[in-house]
């Protein structure tokens, strides 16, 4: 016997009822982001590598040591998509969508490939859903999807929310920066690991994003960006946080939020579940202003963020949401005869949206029973011999036991 086949490390395969959450999720993002007036974008699932090398940058962990990609048989460099924007932002330029609109407010959920080492909240294959506004500089547009985040998470009632914000400025500010950012780190150059020693000459700012305690340690007392930001990036900011008290949504400022990828400008952010454990970024995204133009596009300010739907599931309390399906009717047959009797109930019961369940593996009286049970289906119908002589179909109510007796041509009026 050949040995069976495993699926990829980092990889899922979601079944049965695990799947009631993830299309509660989907329908929920559909609505809640339609109320903001987001439009989705469906994107394909690899695109040319040079798209995210141009776009994310090569100092990332993401396209130096995570992207799966390779060259197809015509000679083509290409990559499974590792994250969403740098497509959204290919397609907006490709098919003009600035010239159609103004302003281009676009979502999308979408599957995502990193070579990460997999752990609780970290897969290779994962989803995100995300949302990209493009055509707006003005602030507003930053605290509109913040709080769009934030109350998306609210509503689902996950605990322990935390907001982080932070501005890393125009980048001619965050060149200075990243110039003070090393002075400060260099006496401490050989205390730190040799990734972050290697970051002091690449991108500083990416030490930032160290989670290793000796390190945290170093970084605490840091020049805080908000220092160097000049008057415009400084009025932006406030503006923001401004819109934010209005809706009394609680923040913390974190000058040491940067954010991993290159194209992010100005204000930053990333909402936190404490319920996650090490892994606790729900989401995460900020203002992008050069990316479109990076891309060879007009240059166009743009804002999104993108949030991990497996992370989504871990903090929340499915038990809440109540999401367990049942069968509304299970039909019961004695014997082939009376297939076609109980395929025609079952299509017209089903065109007033039941969920109808009819045995297709010929079973006993007492298995199908059986079945109905484990299925916690609310109704059994039994068709046999004596049902059909007399015109008395027994329709048995699953949680109380009462049992009716009806017509064949009444049944579907009696649901
Ligand atoms: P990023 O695109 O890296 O800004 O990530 C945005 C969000 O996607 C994070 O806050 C996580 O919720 C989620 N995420 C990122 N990487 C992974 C991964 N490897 N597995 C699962 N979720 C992820």
């Amino acid at each position: 016997m050949p040995e069976p086949l495993k699926n990829i490390k980092g990889t899922q395969d979601i079944l049965f009822e695990d799947n009631n959450i993830w299309q509660y999720l989907e329908l929920t993002i559909h609505k809640f982001l339609n109320k903001y007036g987001f439009s989705q974008i469906r994107t394909p699932i690899f695109e040319n590598t040079n798209l995210f090398t141009r776009s994310i940058g090569t100092q990332t962990d993401i396209v130096s040591k995570e992207m799966y990609s390779w060259v197809d048989q015509g000679n083509n460099n290409l990559t499974l998509k590792p994250e969403a924007t740098a497509s959204v932002a290919r397609s907006y330029i490709q098919h003009k969508l600035g010239k159609k609109n103004p302003i281009n407010k676009l979502y999308y959920i979408d599957v995502l490939f990193r070579r990460e080492r997999p752990q609780k909240g970290r897969f290779r294959q994962f989803n995100q859903f995300g949302v990209e506004a493009i055509g707006s500089k003005y602030p507003e547009q930053d605290a509109e999807i913040i709080a769009l985040a934030y109350n998306f998470y609210k509503g689902l009632n996950i605990k322990n929310l935390t907001l982080k914000i932070n501005s890393i400025g125009s980048p001619e500010v965050r060149i200075k920066y990243k110039e003070a950012l090393k002075k400060y780190l260099i006496p401490y150059k050989d205390k730190l690991s040799k990734i972050s020693q290697k970051r002091l000459e690449t991108n500083p700012l990416r030490i930032l994003d160290t989670k290793i305690d000796f390190e945290l340690e170093i970084i605490k007392n840091i020049p805080p960006i908000i220092d160097f930001l000049n008057q415009s990036d400084k009025k932006h900011f406030s503006k923001v946080l401004e819109l934010l008290d209005s809706l009394s949504i609680k923040y913390i400022v974190d000058n040491k939020l940067v954010r991993g990828l290159d194209y992010y400008c100005r204000t930053v952010f990333e909402i936190q579940s404490i319920n996650l454990g090490s892994q606790d970024a729900l989401c995460g995204g900020g203002r992008y202003d050069y990316l479109i133009e990076e891309l060879g596009g007009k240059a166009t300010p743009a804002f999104g963020f993108a949030a991990g739907i497996e992370r989504l599931i871990l903090a929340l309390n499915e038990k809440e949401l109540s999401l367990s399906k049942r069968p509304d009717i299970y039909i019961i047959i004695t014997d082939d005869t009376y297939l076609s009797h109980s395929f025609k109930i079952s299509e017209s019961l089903r065109s007033k949206n039941l969920v109808v369940i009819n045995d297709m593996l010929r079973r006993s009286l007492k298995s199908q029973m059986k079945d109905a049970n484990r299925l916690n289906a609310c109704y059994t119908i039994i068709i046999g011999e004596d049902e059909i002589k007399n015109d008395k179909i027994a329709i048995k109510n699953m949680d109380s036991g009462n049992q009716d007796y009806v017509s064949l041509n009444k049944i579907e009026s009696y649901f």
